[in-house]
């Protein structure tokens, strides 16, 4: 389905909410900045990346913001959650995205402790401070939503190099530990786990620049053989956990992978 009746397809299933994306300047995180101004809610948008951010922000609307946010800096991701609060006094769901898996020396043999421990500062670090900042202004309000990126890799081995699938089975157990703490405060907890989207990082991880390229290898691994992974099928299972539907759930790690993980090898 294209990208365009995806979103035109619903009703406002967040208005009045305000939700902080981090990594909103590029691939998942912009598209699901986009999908949640979409459907109503006041964005902000956080990333090292100022240009693209602010111009992210701007084709959203007046509804999305950018904000400078190194999301290994545990000030600039209290400032970020401070600015997201400040709009309409609350925070309604935060999202912890930013992520990379840019590794020099992908095999554990060789790698070195000072690139392993980059990536696991990124990617499990940064999500630790955003569930903390982000559960100080809501557990006040007893109402909160928080969301992380995981991956596949969170659930299979070898799918990804070494440093990259440990910071994402980290993420799942950070999940499920704040939902358990968060929960008494009415705040849910869960992580998404995509499998591969053609946005700039799986550029760079595969070695391939052509987006279709990316989705045909990808569709060529999943179960779902005939439907091509897009980043808004990632927004949409996000703007389902952060909308009321998803009131429910929390402390899971929702696979949106095409089946790809529970299928035996052999039949890929
Ligand atoms: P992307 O490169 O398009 O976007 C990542 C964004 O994170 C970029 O805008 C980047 O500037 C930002 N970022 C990097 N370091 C940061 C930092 N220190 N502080 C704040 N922002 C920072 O990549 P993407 O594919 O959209 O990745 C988003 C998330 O999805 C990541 O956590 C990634 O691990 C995860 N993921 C991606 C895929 C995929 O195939 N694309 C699959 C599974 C999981």
């Amino acid at each position: 389905m294209a990208a365009t009746s995806l979103l035109s397809a619903a009703s406002k299933r967040l208005q009045g909410k305000v939700a902080l994306i981090t990594g909103g300047a590029s691939g998942i995180g912009a598209c699901t900045a986009r999908v949640f101004a979409h459907h109503g809610a006041k964005v902000v948008i956080a990333d090292i990346q100022d240009e693209l951010g602010q111009s992210v922000s701007e084709s959203i609307g007046p509804n999305c913001t950018y904000v400078h946010c190194d999301v290994t800096d545990e000030s600039q991701v209290k400032n970020a959650v401070d600015k997201a609060a400040i709009i309409d006094g609350k925070l309604d769901i935060m999202f912890n995205n930013a992520g990379n898996s840019d590794e020099k020396k992908p095999r554990i043999i060789d790698n070195d402790k000072a690139d392993f421990e980059s990536i696991l500062r990124l990617n499990v670090t940064g999500v630790f401070l955003g569930i903390k900042h982000a559960s100080q202004v809501m557990i006040p309000r007893r109402s909160g939503c928080i969301l992380s990126t995981a991956s596949v890799a969170s659930n299979v081995g070898g799918g990804a190099t070494h440093a990259y699938a440990c910071s994402k089975h980290a993420v799942v157990g950070l999940t499920k530990n704040a939902a358990v703490e968060l929960g008494q405060f009415g705040i849910r907890v869960n992580c998404l786990s995509p499998f591969g989207v053609a946005t700039p990082l799986a550029s760079r991880v595969s070695g391939i620049e052509e987006e279709q390229e990316i989705e045909n290898s990808v569709a060529s691994l999943a179960n779902l053989k005939h439907v091509i992974l897009k980043a808004e099928d990632i927004a949409n299972g996000a703007l389902f956990l952060a909308s009321d539907e998803g009131r429910y759930v929390s402390g899971h790690n929702i696979l949106i992978d095409g089946g790809f993980s529970i299928a035996n090898p052999s039949s890929h």
